[in-house]
């Protein structure tokens, strides 16, 4: 096989969604597997989308996911002699033919085609057009676009790497435009002299490009260029399996990091996504560059499952270093309104360490490991009313108070010695550990559940557990 390059081919959007990060994980993992290359590419042949708020989000988030580039990132907008300088040469070659038609002519065509029930295909007047009447479309001034001269019968087969063989009927296309008469490529013209000119091998893309890939290979025939193999990724559906969107929740790649998904976690979710080995979910990078194949995709359209992507990220968040995951979690403490930036920078790092450590068994996001920190590391936080209802009765209090004085004394206040000691208080009250363990701990934290007692204590610290237990 020739050295493999790929591209990722995005529009610029402003976000980057899951169909579009996977598909260029897909080309990633295919170039990295190969030792190939991996190329970034925007598509923007329409200007007005080359603006940075709109590419800028692409490319961090990539960089986020660690999908980096070997090449680019290159623009289509940047390129437009070039396309024009290869339109030429179909047109010298006699390839391609200039077509005058207005585009209110072409209107009346298509209404009319629409109203006999036809499909609107351009009706070749051009392709066959008298000398008289070019020179009289001159004289008028009208600037020709250029259509390529397709076949007018026949079959072109796509043999694609995921989807198999799909036919498509020359019938249904036409002499479509490859260059406007703005001198603007068209989408499909400028994507194939960039994976010609970038010597793609591999175009692996969204289902929604299979329509177009009769077309581009008509302009690859007409380059007299070989064929790079076409794989289309299927996509991707939400539970009810309509097109996954934003009322189905979040759907950015941003979003996911906002939510506290590790990049770990959603590259290897969105590996999974269309793709399987055997019956195995969770795969380190270099284990999905190993196994990653392209006959190993499914045709058929992936369902995005929002409970695997937290079960998936829960497991990373376990096997991650804690001191890595510690310092991920310092910047939510700011963005969740708990600490100021000021105050989150001046957390020691150890007791972010000891936080992390107590609650990454029970939190599936960065989001729910910083959360706790409300009541660990501040006094801002709020009571749950049934829970205070039903544990904090005036017996309880009663309790509660002596143990704030028996806590009182305790040094060091770690966790061991603070169990020491309430232990003891109840013994000396004959009660049960059970009998305080829920009215301390909605005490101390507003709620009934967390994580171990008397490491919550300990992190809490002295002076705030004994103002909350008086309290
Ligand atoms: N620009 C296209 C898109 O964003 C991709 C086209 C291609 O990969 O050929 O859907």
């Amino acid at each position: 096989m020739n050295s493999v390059r790929v591209r990722f081919a995005p529009s610029p959007t402003g976000e980057l969604h899951v169909g579009g990060a996977r598909t260029a994980l897909f080309n990633w993992l295919f170039a990295r597997k190969h030792k190939g290359v991996f190329i970034l590419r925007f598509e923007d042949t329409d200007v007005e989308r080359n603006r940075p708020e709109l590419i800028e989000p692409i490319l961090e988030s990539l960089r986020w996911l660690g999908l980096l580039w070997d090449e680019g990132p290159y623009f289509q907008s940047q390129r437009f002699s070039l396309y024009r300088e290869w339109a030429d040469r179909l047109l010298n070659e006699g390839k391609a033919y200039k077509c005058y038609c207005t585009p209110e002519e072409l209107e009346q065509k298509r209404q009319r085609a629409l109203a006999a029930k036809q499909k609107p295909l351009y009706d070749g007047r051009c392709r066959h057009l008298s000398s008289h009447d070019e020179e009289r479309f001159i004289r008028e001034g009208r600037q020709p676009a250029l259509r390529l001269k397709i076949p007018e019968s026949g079959t072109i087969v796509v043999n694609d790497a995921i989807r198999g063989r799909v036919e498509f009927d020359l019938a249904e296309l036409d002499d479509f435009i490859i260059l406007r008469s703005d001198g603007r490529p068209t989408y499909n013209f400028a994507v194939v002299v960039d994976d010609i000119t970038m010597g793609i091998t591999h175009v692996i893309r969204a289902d929604e490009h299979l329509n177009n890939t009769p077309k581009q290979m008509l302009i690859y025939q007409a380059f007299g260029h070989p064929l790079p193999i076409f794989a289309h990724v299927p996509m991707v559906l939400a539970k009810d399996r309509s097109k996954l969107s934003k009322r189905h929740g979040a759907t950015a790649v941003f979003e996911f990091r906002d939510r506290g998904i590790l990049p770990e976690a959603l590259v290897n979710y969105l590996a999974r996504l269309g793709w399987s080995y055997g019956n195995q979910e969770i795969f380190s990078r270099e284990e999905l560059i190993e196994k990653f194949s392209l006959e190993a995709v499914h045709p058929s359209a992936a369902i995005f499952d929002e409970e695997k992507l937290l079960w998936l990220n829960q497991h990373y968040l376990k096997t991650s270093d804690p001191k890595d995951l510690s310092e991920l979690v310092r910047p939510f403490l700011i963005k969740l309104g708990i600490l100021s930036e000021a105050e989150a920078n001046a957390v020691p790092s150890e007791k972010l360490v000891q936080m992390v450590m107590l609650f990454r068994e029970r939190a599936r996001t960065l989001v729910e490991l910083a959360e706790p920190a409300r009541y660990l590391l501040t006094d801002n936080f709020s009571y749950d009313p049934e829970a205070v209802q039903k544990f904090l009765t005036p017996e309880k209090i009663a309790l509660l108070e002596g143990l704030a004085g028996a806590l009182a004394a305790v040094e060091p206040f770690t966790a061991a010695e603070v169990e020491r000691v309430t232990r003891a208080y109840l013994d000396s009250q004959g009660k049960a550990l059970k009998d305080l363990a829920q009215p301390c701990r909605v005490a101390l934290t507003g709620r009934t559940t967390g994580a171990g007692l008397f490491e919550t204590m300990e992190l809490i610290g002295r002076e705030r557990v004994i103002a909350r237990l008086r309290r």
